[in-house]
């Protein structure tokens, strides 16, 4: 039988940025606490896993069908397509943008076996397709290899909807993760976006 310490580390090394060694030191310190302490997180891993999901407009998370953005009175024309949650949440928080988002969960990167079909991508040129009151789509991928990559896929691959395809400004660092910007320079990176073309 498998040690139920060697189980928890080994679920916890698969959590990114945590190794073996991470692991090891997070599963220690849960033994440490108070039982509670773990029933407390185990109950909250489980609420979690069981009652949010993917939102069916943008795919944000959410404990509904569609997410409190979805469900709230936002600028229809305006699309602004983001990696991950954080960098949709790092947007919200510059109080600037007003349109609607879509979250790709991840960015291309074929060394990591990431392709278009492991992003949510079907599901944004559904979306396109589906809208005609969207006029404008911000491509806000972060400004890294992976990111730039997924902008210029994203950007051929929306080109025959005749919208027009925007991309941050300047002012975000290359290399740079959109969740770590400060608002400052994220909400003048949003105001001045420029075409893509
Ligand atoms: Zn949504």
């Amino acid at each position: 039988m498998t040690n139920p310490i060697d189980t928890l580390v080994h679920e916890l090394a698969k959590l990114p940025g945590i190794g073996e060694r991470t692991a090891m030191r997070l599963a220690i310190h849960v033994l440490r606490q108070p039982p509670e302490f773990g029933h407390r997180l185990a109950h909250s891993l489980n609420e979690t896993v069981g009652k949010v999901h993917f939102c069916e407009e943008c795919c944000n998370i959410t404990t509904e069908r569609l997410c409190h953005i979805c469900k709230s009175e936002r600028d229809e024309a305006t699309l602004c397509v983001v990696e991950d949650i954080a960098d949709l949440q790092a947007i919200e928080k510059t109080h600037c943008f007003r349109g609607k988002y879509h979250v790709l969960h991840g960015a291309l990167s074929p060394v990591d076996g990431i392709g278009p079909d492991e992003l949510k991508i079907l599901e944004l040129l559904t979306r396109i397709k589906a809208s005609s009151a969207i006029k404008e789509i911000v491509i806000a991928t972060n400004p890294s290899v992976t990111g730039d990559a997924t902008a210029l896929y994203l950007a051929k691959i929306i080109a025959p909807y005749n919208k027009i395809i925007t991309r941050l400004a300047s002012g975000i660092p290359v290399g740079s993760h959109i969740e770590f910007i400060d608002r400052n320079t994220l909400s003048r990176a949003m105001a001045s976006r420029v075409s893509f073309q």
